[in-house]
């Protein structure tokens, strides 16, 4: 069969190598003459399989008048009536409910441990060096009631490897000694020994050198889709202003512009843009001493140390503003993090930090959509939020089992479109 692959971000790359790899002849088009440009370009970096808290909560709902109001607040809401955003926004609150979370808690628990393995079997084969590395997890955080929550949920799954351990204020900063923070401006912490870390950017570039070396790929870069072309209710081809791509299936992978696609095709699809930030620190000078990747929960800030030739970078990243399409960078916005650099790490980040924000490609209860669409030619692998880079290797084999109708190696039905639409 001959599949096209709609965008080059970690999720497409991933997806075409799961799909050349079962014998199909993929085409992979994207806007973009380099892969991994938008969403998966500077992140934070961490492989996150036991953490996989949605946005939507109970707490959020709680909390979402001050996050909004707060300035230097992680959430951040244009002001305006974008219809697009109503209509995610009432399936957000709906996402709240307890039932709801735990449902996705427990989907994206099954989905990150494929997506461990996956990744594990992909780095070993194809030999990718993309700086992966068992850093562990230190979740800190500052309330007490957040605490509480958090430590009720605790996973003890020994057996798996994914044990976690709940610390005290000084325990968190005896095993992260680069925290500059003191006990009192802690409640505790959580850390996962089995979190991982790893760059997505240098992923997204190793992947693409090993899927340039198959026959059965074709690329199609610096190529933006303006439409789908369909013939009744199927879809035959994609329009990309300088010709037609055709092909017997597609898959929709265009991250934060997947809605857009689909609505071209005439069915909903719940992805709204959340754009968040990051900067990268170069430690010759400061870093290098962050073992652990460390998460300010109440912050929502990450911290990552990322292995690179000349030693070790800090990524970090975070904030969710509801801003549309706009990707444009908001010096504020990055202050946010440089003063948190400061705070956290005693971190100077005034020189160069390499700004950059990316849109994430967000479902209302912040699962990924991978499931077919309304058009039978048409497959989604999209909507991975804040955890596209710890769920592509899982979603890309999810999506390969379920367009070739072989049993997939997880239940699918908690990703589909109707739970989400
Ligand atoms: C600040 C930040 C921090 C994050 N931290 C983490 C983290 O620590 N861990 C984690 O697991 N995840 C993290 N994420 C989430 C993760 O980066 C995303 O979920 C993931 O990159 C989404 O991948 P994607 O391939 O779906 O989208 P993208 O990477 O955005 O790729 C979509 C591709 O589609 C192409 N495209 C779009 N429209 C068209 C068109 N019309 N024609 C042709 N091509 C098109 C684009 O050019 C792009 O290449 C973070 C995200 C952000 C923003």
């Amino acid at each position: 069969m001959k599949i096209c692959v709609l965008g080059a971000g970690v999720i497409g790359l991933t997806t075409a190598w799961y799909l050349s790899e079962a014998g199909h002849d993929v085409v992979i088009v994207d806007r973009h003459a380099a892969t991994g440009a938008d969403a998966s370009a500077a992140n934070g970096g961490q492989l996150s399989y036991a953490f996989v808290t949605p946005l939507a909560s109970p707490a959020t709902l709680l909390k979402l008048p001050s996050l909004l109001i707060a300035r230097g607040s992680p959430m951040r809401i244009r002001p305006g009536l974008d219809p697009r955003l109503i209509s995610w926004g009432v399936r957000f609150l709906l996402a709240c409910r307890s039932a709801a979370v735990r449902d996705t808690v427990a989907a994206q628990l099954e989905l990150a441990a494929l997506s461990r393995a996956e990744l594990a079997r992909l780095t070993q084969t194809l030999g990718l060096a993309f700086g992966l590395r068992t850093a562990g997890k230190l979740v800190l955080f500052r309330s007490q009631g957040e605490f509480d929550t958090a430590r009720s949920a605790v996973i003890d799954d020994t057996a798996a490897g994914d044990a976690q351990q709940v610390l005290t204020p000084a325990e968190c900063l005896a095993l992260e000694p680069a925290l500059k923070l003191g006990e009192r401006e802690l409640a505790g912490g959580i850390f996962t020994a089995s979190e991982q870390v790893g760059d997505c950017a240098a992923f997204c570039a190793a992947l693409a050198d090993r899927l340039k070396h198959r026959i059965n790929v074709e690329w199609q870069l610096g190529t933006p889709v303006t439409r789908p072309v369909r013939s009744g209710g199927h879809l035959v081809a994609v329009d990309t202003g300088s010709g037609h791509v055709r092909a017997d299936r597609f898959v929709l992978c265009m991250g934060a512009s997947s809605s857009d696609f689909a609505s071209a095709c005439g069915f909903y699809l719940p992805i709204y843009p959340v754009k968040g930030y990051s900067i990268t620190l170069q430690p010759a000078r400061q870093a290098g001493t962050l073992r652990h990747s460390v998460t300010d929960f109440e912050r929502k800030l990450v911290f990552a140390p990322l292995a690179r030739e000349a030693g070790t970078a800090i990524r970090v990243a975070g904030i969710a503003d509801l801003d549309g399409n706009d990707r444009s960078i908001d010096p504020a916005r990055v202050d946010v993090l440089r003063r948190a650099s400061g705070e956290l790490l005693g971190i100077e980040a005034d020189g160069d930090v390499q700004p950059w924000c990316g849109l994430r490609p967000m479902t209302p209860d912040s699962r990924p959509i991978i499931a077919w669409s309304p058009l039978p030619e048409l497959f989604v692998n999209s909507g991975h939020g804040m955890l596209g880079w710890t769920l592509a290797c899982g979603s890309a084999r999810l999506a390969a089992d379920l367009i070739d109708g072989r049993p997939a190696a997880i239940a699918a039905g908690a990703f589909n479109l109707r739970r989400a639409a």
